[in-house]
């Protein structure tokens, strides 16, 4: 079976239905939740607005969005759900901190056997070349 999304073989017995298409586990994660913290027009406006600002690196973040940047800075790679209930988030709010970290380019998440992490985006902060 083959990936109606990304054309890659699907091992046997884990194609997943979406929509009458056959996907494989990855897509069918990202049909059925988009990911709406890659948004190329968002980095840009972002990047752009803080470089209008003045702002370098951690600079015009707000408390809590420093916060969470320093503490996956000082622990590395660390899970949402650590983050979460370190700063005693509900995902909501912590789907939307990590949103503006990851549009300002300091954070990003990875997936790592099946596990998302959060770590310190390489080359930032203040790496704002446009
Ligand atoms: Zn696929």
């Amino acid at each position: 079976m083959i990936c109606a999304r990304c054309g890659e073989e699907i091992p046997q017995g884990e194609e997943m239905n979406h929509m009458g298409q056959s996907l494989c586990e990855d897509c069918y994660i990202e049909a059925i939740e988009p990911p709406r913290t890659c948004d190329v027009t968002a980095v840009y406006s972002a990047k752009l607005a803080r470089k209008l600002a003045g702002h370098e690196g951690t600079d015009g973040l707000t408390e809590l969005q420093k916060e969470i940047y320093d503490y996956v800075k000082l622990n590395g790679k660390v899970t949402p759900e650590n983050i979460a209930k370190k700063f005693q988030l509900p995902k909501w709010q912590l789907d939307k901190q990590f949103a503006t970290l990851r549009h300002c380019e300091l954070l990003r998440g990875t997936k790592i056997d099946g596990i998302v992490y959060i770590l310190v985006m390489e080359g930032g902060p203040g790496s704002l070349d446009i």
